[in-house]
């Protein structure tokens, strides 16, 4: 089973992806965790990506697949994944099976940056307003190809995500569900 979360940042990826992996016994892979993850330990990926989070941009595809690829494998070989934060781009997408659900979590701009402003998770890229702008900006720019390659495979359930994370798990558990 592949899931993968699609929503802008502040959409509540990290904190459903966590809930709906654990209720599917399933692993659960953020690759902005993971990224963070090396450049907390300082390893030369880390090393290579820092200034990316830091400003907020994608870091190029060769790089987030070495890091990703052995995560995935391993999650494949257990059972399956939900994914948070991988594919932002068609390109990315294009490198996950085809019959994998995308769950789009639906956030207008200004609900996200006001829960990126108010979320204190130590994470540089969420204080800065500017960088949060260039985050969004980052996010809708592939959003529509990537939400319409899903949708034209019929792999595709959105969710509304303004509402409190209990009503946002409810409904993602019922679209999967309706979805499988
Ligand atoms: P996130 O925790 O998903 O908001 O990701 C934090 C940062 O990690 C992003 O702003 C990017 O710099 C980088 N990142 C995470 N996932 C990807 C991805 N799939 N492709 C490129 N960059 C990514």
């Amino acid at each position: 089973m592949g899931i993968v979360l699609l929503g802008p940042p502040g959409s509540g990826k990290g904190t459903q992806g966590a809930r709906l992996s654990e209720r599917l016994g399933v692993r659960h892979l953020s690759t902005g965790e993971l990224l963070r993850a090396e450049v907390d330990a300082g390893t030369d990926r880390g090393r290579r990506v820092a200034g990316y989070l830091d400003r907020g941009e994608l870091v190029p595809d060769d790089v987030i697949l070495a890091a990703l690829r052995p995560a995935l494998a391993e999650a494949r070989a257990a059972g399956g994944y939900v994914l948070d934060g991988f594919p932002r781009t068609r390109a990315q997408a294009e490198r996950l099976p085809a019959d994998d659900l995308a769950v789009q979590l639906d956030l207008p701009d200004d609900v996200a940056r006001e829960r990126l402003a108010g979320r204190d998770e130590g994470r540089s890229d969420d204080t800065d307003p500017d960088v949060i702008d260039r985050r969004l900006r980052v996010y809708h720019a592939d959003a529509g190809a990537l939400l319409a390659l899903y949708r034209d495979r019929g792999r595709l359930v959105t969710v509304d995500a303004a509402r409190p994370p209990d009503e946002v798990e409810a409904a993602i558990d019922a679209a999967v569900a309706a979805a499988d």
